[in-house]
């Protein structure tokens, strides 16, 4: 056997399948994951939108990894070689015989990886891929998505045009913020974050950051309504109290009636969501 000219190393991929991925531009990883495909040349950050070739996107790590693997494998086919010549050089020899040991293979190197929480599947392409967040772009081909629990906005506007459907939605989106606040809390498990007010004081003085710092006034309005609507729904069977009233700054003429659901307010409590959740994303670098 000759040694060969050039080695390829595979990187790991991360527990859930994805391989890891860095923006070169903004520092936050994300991962991707090809099926039945091959990744494409280039690819763009889900975060930024910056697109560069794969390579680009490589993790420092994964260089550590891929240089480690890669001498591992150099070492025993050196030393595999090394013993091919003896032997060969030696045949026939009458006085010397040379009797090859066992060469062992050092163990793999691990790649350590750190947990990326959200999965994606491309509206568009249905690519996968996962991130930090709830929106973003596919890396594949940089279609927006944004991603609530298993419902995605493509699937809102396809699917769910029934007040039940839009009802759920509400609650998904309670729970999605939830979980975002949870998974940067990191420690912290007991803080109520279905509560937009406790969630912003929790990060305004555990962690030191505004994460309603420049969402649209619209928006915000329409998440708190979200949040207030969701709550009725559990807790009220649906009908408008003192406390929802009150809560929202509203007269008390709506008192007793039934909240209704509305695609356009919760589309606009979704984009107030996005925009927290690129608060937590940029200003908590994980
Ligand atoms: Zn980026
Ligand atoms: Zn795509």
């Amino acid at each position: 056997m000759a040694l060969k000219s050039h080695y390829e190393i595979a990187i790991p991929a991360d527990g859930k399948g994805y391989t890891h991925r860095l923006c070169p531009d903004c520092s936050i990883k994300f991962g991707i994951r090809s099926v039945d495909k091959d990744f494409p040349d280039t690819i763009h950050c889900p975060y930024c939108n910056k697109s560069g070739r794969l390579p680009d996107f490589n993790v420092p790590e994964q260089f550590d990894y891929a240089t480690q693997e890669g001498l591992r494998q150099i070492k025993y086919d050196v030393m595999k070689e090394l013993q091919n010549s003896l032997a060969r050089g030696l045949r026939g020899s009458k006085n010397v015989k040379f009797k090859p040991a066992r060469i062992r293979y050092d163990a793999q190197p691990v790649l350590v990886q750190s947990e990326i929480p959200t999965d994606m599947v491309c509206s568009s392409c249905e690519s996968l891929y996962e991130i930090y967040g709830i929106a973003s772009r596919c890396p594949f081909c940089g279609t927006e998505d944004v991603k609530i629990l298993d419902a995605n906005l493509a699937i809102i506007e396809k699917e769910l045009d029934t007040d039940r459907g839009l009802r759920q939605i509400y609650n998904d989106v309670v729970i999605a913020f939830q979980n975002l606040c949870r998974f940067y809390a990191s420690k912290d498990k007991k803080i109520n974050f279905q509560n937009i007010s406790l969630s912003e004081a929790y990060f305004r003085d555990k962690q030191g950051i505004e994460i309603l710092e420049g969402l649209d006034s619209q928006n915000l309005q329409d998440m708190r309504v979200v949040f207030e609507k969701r709550h009725i729904e559990q807790h009220n069977g649906g009908i408008i109290d003192a406390k929802y009233t009150a809560n929202l700054g509203l007269d008390s003429t709506t008192q007793g009636q039934k909240v209704t659901y509305l695609k356009s307010e919760l589309q606009s409590a979704l984009k107030a969501l996005t925009a927290v959740s690129g608060n937590l994303r940029t200003k908590l670098k994980p």
